[in-house]
């Protein structure tokens, strides 16, 4: 389906819990409390939903949280969204914390591939900034989606100033002896939390100039990244520039949130109450997203002076 200003929307990105077990600093403030069961999207829900944006034109669907891992019986969900007629992709968004021992039967499942979230590759600051996390976990299952050819394997780095900027050779590096993609994001403005973006914020732009050695990639793709490598690499490096460089005028996609939302861009608090019009069967899901794609803003206005932040954190709608 295309929306008002001609975009073709085919991507459903899809949140299956807001359960996370890591408190990233940026994403999930320790103190805040998980919605009550009974307000979450059912099994049944998701898979009606994910029905209705087929019948519209979705083909591909990024299963997201949360940590979309500790959502009970995903495999089985995942295997029943591959059985949806026009459903031609699965991915995940993961911190790849339970994934290791889950890669095969994921895949078997119909799961293509994963993008893994790792923002430090030394343990100690890994484990500070996940407040827990393991990095060998991490580590280890990227080298068994390598193995089983789950790929490409992205790996999505978001380098903040001050904190994590000094690895950015580090991540690069990376792509040196392994077939995987680094794609650094920008840090956005997003969330109900103390993390400073102004402190923070570092342009896709600034760590370029860091790496000279880096080749631009002409690459004819519809994605958000732009593309680059190191000579003789064996990956490459992409950078996702959100929030100095939107790529609003190509967005292909919508978000639910767990708890049922529709979120037709991340940079605006405007939601629409999807699990009220499934639950009090206010009419059908696929007229109900239709209007939603039709009310999709042009572009965010993050750089602009009347720019209201995003009140939901980022874990509560997935990325
Ligand atoms: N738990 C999964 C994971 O870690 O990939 C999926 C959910 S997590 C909210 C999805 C992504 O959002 C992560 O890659 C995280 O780095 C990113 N993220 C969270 N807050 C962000 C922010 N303010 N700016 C940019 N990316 C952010």
């Amino acid at each position: 389906m295309k929306d008002r200003f001609n975009r073709e929307i085919n991507y459903l990105r899809i949140s299956v819990t807001d359960k996370c077990n890591y408190n990233c600093l940026y994403c999930k403030p320790d103190n805040d409390s998980s919605y009550q069961e009974k307000e979450m999207l059912t099994d049944n829900e998701m898979l009606a939903i994910i029905t209705a944006a087929s019948h519209m034109g979705v083909t591909k669907i990024r299963i997201t949280g949360g940590e979309p891992l500790m959502r009970k019986g995903l495999i089985e969900l995942i295997a029943k969204i591959n059985d949806i007629q026009g459903i031609n992709e699965i991915v995940m968004t993961t911190n790849a914390s339970l994934l290791f021992s889950q890669i095969e039967r994921l895949k078997e499942a119909g799961l293509s591939r994963v993008n893994i979230s790792l923002d430090s590759l030394d343990p100690i600051k890994f484990k500070y900034i996940t407040n827990g996390g393991n990095l060998s976990d991490v580590l280890n299952s990227i080298d068994k989606l390598l193995k089983l050819e789950m790929t490409p394997v992205k790996i999505n780095v978001v380098l903040m100033k001050g904190f994590n900027d000094n690895e950015i050779l580090d991540f690069i590096n990376l792509t040196k002896d392994k077939a995987i993609i680094v794609r650094f994001i920008e840090l956005m403005p997003i969330g109900d939390h103390d993390f400073s973006f102004k402190k923070h914020y570092l342009s896709n732009e600034e760590i370029l100039k860091q790496c000279p050695s880096l080749i631009a990639l002409n690459e004819n793709n519809q994605e958000t990244a732009k593309y680059y490598q190191l000579p003789n690499s064996k990956g490459k490096v992409g950078f996702i520039s959100a929030v100095s460089q939107h790529f609003c005028a190509s967005c292909n996609r919508i978000r639910i949130t767990s708890d049922g939302k529709v979120k037709t861009c991340l940079h605006e608090n405007k939601e629409y109450d999807l699990l009220d019009c499934i639950r009090n069967k206010n009419g059908s899901i696929e007229d109900y997203l239709k209007e939603c794609v039709n009310q999709k803003p042009k572009s965010h206005k993050i750089n602009e002076t009347d720019f209201e932040k995003v009140k939901r954190n980022m874990y509560k709608i997935g990325g």
